[in-house]
This record gives C-alpha cells, sequence and structure tokens, in this order.
C-alpha cells in the first residue's frame, strides 16, 4: 500500500469525555512531520468547528479548523443544497440550533410547518417532540437525523446516543429519515472531496464498528479500529484491516509499514 491519508474519529480516538487519551497528542505532530494527511471526521452534533477546536486545544491537541469536518457542517451543506433557507423543527442542543441559525437556516421547538424535521445528539429529548415530529414528517416535512449512532462514550460511562431517538420516530412514521454523518457513503465522499485523498489510500480510524468501520468498508476506505472507545471488546470484523490499542500506537503502525 503507497503511504496512506487518515481520516480520524475524535470521540473514543481523541478524547474520552473530558480527558484526552493518553499521548494523543504528539500523535497529530507526528502525522503533520511525517507529512501524512489528515482529517478529523465526527459525528459529534453538539459542537460546532470552532467549538470542537478549542476542546482539542484545551486537552492539548494542535489543530486546525479545516483540518475537523463535523457532522453538523455536514448537515448544514445538505439543508442549504436541499432547501437553500430551510425551516427547521430541531430535537437537538442549543449549540446545534445556534449553527443552524448562523448558517442562514431558521429553528422553530413548537409545532408549525416546517421544511425538515432535523435530530442532533441531545442529552435530554422527550417523547413530546417525538409527538409533534410524528405529525411535521406526515405533512410533508423531511426528516434528517445527523446520526443514528446507538452509544457515546461519556468518561467511564456509555450513555445512549440518537439511535434511540431516530428509531422512536421511525416507529411512527412511514418514511426513511435521511442520514448524514457516518456510516453514510455521502459523508465520507464529502470528506475525500474536501482533502482530495485518494479513496483507496485512505485509512479511517475510529472506535465505533457501527459508524466508523462498517461505514470505512461501504465506502471503499481502509479502517484501523482502536479500543478506546465504544468497542473495547468485540472483534474484529470482516474487511476492517487491523486494530490499534490506542491512537497513540498509530507512529509505530505507521513507522513498521511505511519507510521514513
Ligand atoms: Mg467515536
Amino acid at each position: 500500500m503507497p503511504k496512506p491519508s487518515f481520516f480520524i474519529d475524535i470521540d473514543g480516538v481523541l478524547y474520552g469525555g473530558s480527558a484526552p487519551v493518553a499521548k494523543g497528542p504528539g500523535v497529530l505532530n507526528y502525522l503533520r512531520k511525517r507529512d501524512f494527511g489528515f482529517l478529523l471526521v465526527t459525528n459529534t452534533s453538539r459542537m460546532s468547528q470552532s467549538q470542537i477546536r478549542d476542546k482539542l486545544t484545551d486537552l492539548g491537541y494542535q489543530i486546525g479548523l479545516d483540518e475537523i469536518f463535523p457532522v453538523s457542517l455536514a448537515a448544514v451543506e445538505y439543508l442549504s443544497s436541499r432547501f437553500g433557507h430551510a425551516r427547521c423543527f430541531l430535537i437537538g442542543d442549543p449549540s446545534l440550533e445556534m449553527l443552524l441559525t448562523d448558517s442562514g437556516h431558521s429553528v422553530v421547538r413548537h409545532e408549525t410547518p416546517v421544511d425538515a424535521v432535523v435530530m442532533g445528539q441531545c442529552m435530554w429529548p422527550d417523547f413530546g417532540e417525538i409527538d409533534i415530529a410524528r405529525r411535521l414528517v406526515n405533512d410533508g416535512a423531511e426528516p434528517i437525523a445527523l446520526h443514528r449512532d446507538p452509544t457515546w462514550p461519556d468518561g467511564s460511562v456509555t450513555r445512549i446516543g440518537l439511535g434511540p431517538i431516530v428509531a422512536a420516530l421511525e416507529s411512527v412514521i412511514s418514511q426513511p429519515v435521511t442520514l448524514i454523518g457516518k456510516p453514510q457513503r455521502a459523508f465520507f465522499d464529502a470528506a475525500l472531496g474536501r482533502t482530495g485523498f485518494e479513496r483507496s489510500q485512505t485509512v479511517m480510524i475510529g472506535d465505533s464498528l457501527s459508524s466508523d468501520i462498517a461505514g470505512a468498508i461501504g465506502a471503499g476506505l481502509k479502517s484501523l479500529l482502536v479500543r478506546t472507545g465504544n468497542s473495547i471488546s468485540d472483534p474484529i470484523p470482516p474487511g476492517c484491516d487491523g486494530e490499534l490499542p490506542s491512537i497513540a500506537d498509530l507512529p509505530q503502525w505507521c513507522d513498521l509499514n511505511f519507510d521514513a
């Protein structure tokens, strides 16, 4: 394999909860020094690009805005291409509401005709929101979810993700929900388009079998599973190219497989 480029997941790979993965920050510097291309790709919908950069900076990572591609940005671009200015009923955190409105879309939290029902990760969604969303979808709004990750690692606690919320709405509507983030091929295609990385020479490094690894395989990318987040002990699935105990082991993997 020629020298690869990397897509790197953030949550469960670079940090877990509020702590960086041990020796993680040095890895990005190593990749820059050795001239391996990389892009951070994340299903995190609760932070904007700049909030993610600020959090990573606080944790010791050196990172530029254009080195981060969050699903929230992909969602904004999808809404713009689909509706221009989109009127959205949002089930999601205030951070996503701010990002949508800053990007020229409008957000309501009450029952009124809209173009789209948008679902992002939030800590405490309620069935009243699902109730409203069902009627809005039946009246023609497009149901859109930023992802359907079943869980996310919050430090030592595993919390339920957006998946159960998407499943709740799906159970009471008759049409499929449009998905934006990993494991959707369109998300990886957008990331390849931004970077110019070669599909067959790009390695997705992630902690989630369902979004990172399955998504990479479906999109024709290589993949490496790290054991610091969602999938600590699951077997490596067919089609995955290997595992690393942690992102901190990536430099050694590169040194072993590719000449300096
Ligand atoms: Mg993750």
